[in-house]
């Protein structure tokens, strides 16, 4: 993860603000443990002895005398050691009996201490109180986390001897108290602890809710390791044993080494994920996998090795981890990527605190303040960072999403561009595709229409009669079916006449055939002036014979209409190269109103045989009668 250098520098003059705070609330923490109220807490003169003396006996005073003791600065720090531990010192008078004083062992953690109170008038102990980490905590005198004895008041000089049994190290700041001032110190101690284990508490649950929120695993992992940072440090404090009530033999030393190797393995996991080792530093994710492996390992042995082994063992694992760690992030430092440098910060100031601790810890120096609030501070101090560094990680998460949410959109829109200029040239491509049909087809109904006109040219000039002009016999046939059709459906009376021009072929044969036929024409042209409606029609039927079709029209008005046919043409002779010819005609007149199918061919039959009758009964005549259905 390489952080934005804006990013970095918007948050820089927050952080150096909270550092700045953080680094004035330590001092005064610092100040407060320090106090010293109207007298110096710790005792200038103490004795010590070690455990060689088992045959030692604290049962008098005077028995004291005998041991070798040997005078040690206070704090005594020996690191660990075995076997029993003998203080011995002198309080001088000076008791007030409304403000009684108190015997602080500023170390919680060890097993047990016994503290024998003697005045030189007496060899025997006026008064003995048990305490430690072993012991029920309720049995305490004073029940507070810290070693708290109440020293008796009397009018004498006060001489204490003290037993320690620890299996961890044998650190024992003492200090004398008078209770008012304890009780001042101890209210704003508690106060300013509260806050630290507060701070972490706050840290661990924002970004445990930072994770049920955002579904993150490097939120979850850090809200854990802050979680594990704050149980050990709650136990280093004797928290635990105090308020939880752990009183098995040098137990909460087992349980500090697998809180804080829980916390180290999810610092682990969570730097992994933070800085993306498993995609972008595979080697370096590989050193960092086994060192969460070295610290499940760390952990399960912290429950079972002695105390004495299991502290060794613990510290050189959780140094080599925390070490491999370090280094890993170091390199990324170097590399340039400025959040590992935070990074290498924070763990800086845990890392400071925890060698001070640990040297502390073996006895090789000795810190004048507990060593769990010099934890406290440097965790404290690293979780900040650390949050910081999360917090820049989340920004620059967001901000990523956001610029590659903008990318998709520019992307989306692009496609949605281009979806459209996809649609446009379809409807481009579609417009012209039917312009071209539309064309097409007007073309195509041009042509059809021309066809059309052509086929009815044809039609018409297929029912014409090429020698007089007028419909022929095919247009004669088909328009006695379609007027048979109308008759039947209208109910109309259809009548039809046959006419045929008498004695023909002695024309013919008198003034040859061309003269025949233009008597034939004169006669069709004739006919054709007698008829006065649009729906009459006058057929060349064949030779000189023609067919009459009178839609509409009863017998007698047919009868009418073609006696003046008769009498015209009787009357109007054809000139024939200067020669008048006279003809006459006959005919049969049939009219009916068509009920039956088929019914106007019987019609013409009739006609026929009507006009056949004409002929016979000496020409130029009309016979006209109705069908009726019986053949005349
Ligand atoms: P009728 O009074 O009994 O009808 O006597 P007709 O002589 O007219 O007898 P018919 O109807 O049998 O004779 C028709 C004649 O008409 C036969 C043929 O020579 C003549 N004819 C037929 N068609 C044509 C034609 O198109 N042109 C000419 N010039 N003569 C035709
Ligand atoms: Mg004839
Ligand atoms: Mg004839």
């Amino acid at each position: 993860m390489i952080l934005n250098a804006d990013i970095v520098r918007r948050f820089d003059k927050w952080l150096v603000v909270i550092c700045l705070l953080m680094l004035v609330f330590f001092a005064y923490v610092m100040h407060i443990n320090m106090a010293t109220g109207h007298s110096q807490p710790y005792l200038s003169e103490v004795k010590y002895a070690n455990s060689q003396l088992e045959s030692f006996s604290i049962s008098r005073l005077d028995d004291s005398l005998d041991v070798p003791w040997i005078t040690v600065a206070n704090p005594i720090n020996l690191g660990i050691q075995q076997g029993q531990h003998w203080i011995y010192f002198h309080l001088p008078e000076g008791s007030d009996t409304d403000d009684p004083s108190l015997l602080e062992v500023a170390y919680p953690l060890l097993d047990q201490v016994t503290a024998y109170f003697f005045t030189d008038h007496q060899a025997l102990p006026i008064h003995i109180a048990v305490s430690g980490d072993s012991t029920v905590f309720h049995n305490r005198e004073i029940q507070l986390p810290s070693i708290v004895f109440p020293i008796p008041s009397v009018q004498s000089d006060i001489y204490v001897i003290l037993k320690v049994v620890t299996s961890g190290p044998v650190k024992i700041p003492l200090k004398v108290w008078k209770t008012s001032e304890f009780v001042a110190y101890s209210a704003e101690l508690n106060l300013t602890i509260g806050c630290f284990y507060g701070f972490l508490l706050a840290i661990c649950l924002s970004t445990f809710f930072l994770f049920l929120t955002t579904r993150r695993s490097v939120f979850v992992f850090y809200s854990a390791y802050v979680f594990c940072l704050l149980v050990t440090l709650v136990t280093l404090a004797g928290l635990l044993h105090a308020y939880i009530g752990i009183e098995k033999l040098g137990f909460e030393q087992h349980v500090i080494a697998v809180w804080a190797n829980a916390a180290v393995f999810f610092v682990i996991l969570f730097t992994r994920l933070l800085f993306n080792l498993k995609h972008e530093y595979k080697k370096l994710d590989g050193y960092l996998k086994a060192a969460a492996l070295v610290c499940i390992g760390s952990m399960i042995i912290s429950m079972f090795l002695p105390h004495h082994i299991l502290m060794g063992a613990f510290l050189f694992l959780l140094s080599s981890v925390v070490l491999t760690t370090f280094t890993v992030i170091c390199w990324l430092a170097l590399k340039g990527i400025t959040i590992a440098r935070y990074y290498c910060l924070a763990w800086s100031f845990l890392l400071v605190s925890a060698i001070i601790a640990i040297l502390d810890y073996f006895g090789v120096i000795t810190t004048s303040i507990p060593i769990h609030y010099l934890l406290m501070v440097g965790a404290t101090m690293e979780t900040l960072l650390l949050t910081y560094v999360v917090a820049i990680g989340y920004s620059q998460h967001r901000e990523q999403l956001y610029a590659s949410n903008q990318k998709a959109l520019v992307q989306e829109r692009a496609v949605l561009s281009a979806q459209e200029d996809l649609m446009t040239m379809q409807q481009q491509y579609q417009d012209e595709l039917e312009y071209k049909v539309q064309e097409r087809t007007l073309e195509l109904e041009i042509a059809l229409r021309e066809l059309s006109e052509a086929n009815q040219e044809l039609e018409r000039l297929n029912s014409i009669d090429s020698l007089t002009g007028i419909r022929n016999r095919r247009y004669f046939d088909k328009r006695l079916l379609a007027e048979g059709r109308r008759s039947r459906r209208e109910k109309s009376a259809l009548s039809l006449a046959m006419l045929d021009i008498d004695h023909f072929k002695q024309i013919n044969d008198r003034y040859g055939h061309s003269a025949g036929d233009a008597c034939i024409c004169h006669v069709a042209t004739l006919l054709q002036q007698v008829l006065k409606r649009s729906c009459d029609d006058v057929c060349r039927y064949g030779g000189e014979e023609f067919g009459v079709i009178l839609p509409n029209t009863d017998l007698e008005g047919a009868r009418t209409v073609i006696e003046t046919m008769r009498q015209k043409v009787e009357n109007t002779p054809v000139i024939v190269d200067g020669e008048g010819i006279q003809m006459t005609l006959s005919a049969g007149v049939s009219s009916v109103v068509v009920t039956a199918q088929d019914q106007e061919t019987i019609l013409f039959k009739h006609a026929d045989s009507l006009l056949y009758r004409a002929k016979q009964s000496g020409r130029n005549k009309v016979v006209a009668e109705h069908y009726t259905g019986i053949a005349s």
